[in-house]
């Protein structure tokens, strides 16, 4: 098992023939610095103390795994949830996000910078620019802006500067072109802190190494509870951050499937989904090799989902590789079935999913329904409370909701 994360990615940052870093030259050298810092810091003594203690005593880990009863009794099979939608922020994404800000302190940098899509990544890099004293600057796409708007205010007050996004589909895909800009004007006093497991080496590796907690948490707590491990592990796939937190651990466990689910959206013509590891071919985005949902000429696709987390039209390099050797499986869930599964999970255990989230929910349902003697634990990503004005207004009343 340590011999897995020791030797993958390799020193260049390929997970196989995916992943690596291809960016300018003067931008290389910036990773360069970034990838040995993290190499020595992350493993000292005083790093992984000080992380220890952040993520005890201010996100409130570990959060728990919790048994699905209502669920479980309705669709068969046994549901269990890592309750990531505790963790501070409402979200797994403060995890890397307390790591890359400890790690930025530690280089002296001043400024973090980094792109949103949901806004949740630009809450938790807020929160942990707020717990250490650096400024922040949150680039997100005008679309997201408007549909997002408590995390923008969130945002503000938390005493980061969000930059509105104006060009292309005005989502997450320019707001990482445009965060991107903004740090290559100042790579010496600011750090970019990307927001998933994508991105040049060492990004895709780091995010990973700062979200196996997740998993580790997980693994033990699942088999406290129920003396084994979980048959499935499911999580949904944006670019793939809370997925390889929890898969991480099971890689070795080769009775434990590994499901990843990647938003089927309102249909299946382009543009209309955001599932790149199902539909796309290999090709290169920001900076590194991954499934791409791409054009003729490897323009990166137009897409869509109706959750903002999760429209981006590449994944991790790692996804991309556990897809090849097979050891991850890959499949989706449409809007229609995510919106069910956001209502069901509200209504029969009192947990309001975040529509990330929701995607991994609706798959955990199909799969209890076909096989009720299984064991299934879904990595709950998020908690829905900045969905619920847009939910309401778009799709209240089918089901049965008039305010
Ligand atoms: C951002 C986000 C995701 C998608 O990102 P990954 O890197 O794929 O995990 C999923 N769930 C929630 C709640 C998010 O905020």
């Amino acid at each position: 098992m340590n011999n897995y994360f020791k030797t993958i990615p390799d020193n260049k940052g390929f997970f196989k023939e995916y992943g690596g870093s291809f960016i300018p030259p003067e931008l290389q050298t910036e990773m360069d610095k970034i990838t040995e810092a993290y190499y020595a810091i992350s493993k000292s003594h005083e790093f992984i103390s000080e992380l220890r203690s952040i993520r005890k005593h201010f996100q409130g880990r570990p959060t728990p795994v919790y048994f699905a009863r209502t669920l479980s009794n309705e669709y068969g099979g046994r549901i269990y949830l890592k309750r990531e939608d505790l963790n501070h922020t409402g979200a797994h994404k403060l995890n890397h996000c307390m790591g890359e800000a400890l790690l930025a302190k530690h280089l002296g940098k001043k400024k973090l910078i980094a792109e949103t899509g949901a806004g949740q990544h630009g809450v938790a890099l807020a929160t942990a620019a707020a717990y250490f004293g650096l400024e922040c600057e949150i680039h997100m796409g005008e679309v997201d802006i408007a549909k997002e708007h408590p995390n923008v205010v969130r945002m503000n007050i938390l005493g980061a500067k969000v930059v509105p996004v104006t060009f292309g589909l005005r989502t997450l895909k320019e707001a990482v072109d445009s965060a991107f800009g903004a740090y290559l004007a100042d790579p010496v006093n600011s750090i970019y802190c990307i927001g998933s497991v994508v991105g040049p080496h060492p990004f895709p590796m780091m995010v990973r190494d700062f979200q196996r907690v997740v998993g580790i948490e997980a693994k033990e707590q699942f088999y406290d509870m129920t003396g084994e491990l979980p048959d499935s592990v499911v999580a949904c796939v944006g670019g793939g951050s809370n997925a390889m937190g929890i898969f991480s651990a099971f890689l070795d466990d080769k009775d434990t499937r590994l499901v990843g689910v990647e938003p089927a959206g309102r249909s299946l013509k382009k543009g209309d989904h955001a599932a790149t590891i199902t539909y796309g071919k290999p090709g290169l985005i920001h900076g590194f090799k991954c499934y791409l949902l791409q054009d003729e000429k490897g323009e990166p696709d137009p897409v869509y989902s109706i959750a903002s987390g999760l429209d981006y039209p590449g994944v991790g390099p790692e996804h991309s590789m556990l897809k090849d050797t097979g050891r991850v499986e890959y499949t989706s869930a449409n809007d229609k079935e995510t919106l069910d599964a956001f209502f069901e999970l509200s209504k029969k255990e009192g947990i309001i999913p975040a529509l990330e989230s929701a995607h991994a929910v609706a798959h955990a349902i199909k799969m209890a329904q076909e096989d009720p003697r299984k064991s299934i634990l879904v990595n709950l990503s998020g908690r829905g409370d900045k969905d619920i004005d847009f939910v309401v207004e778009n799709y209240g009343k089918e089901y049965g909701i008039e305010l």
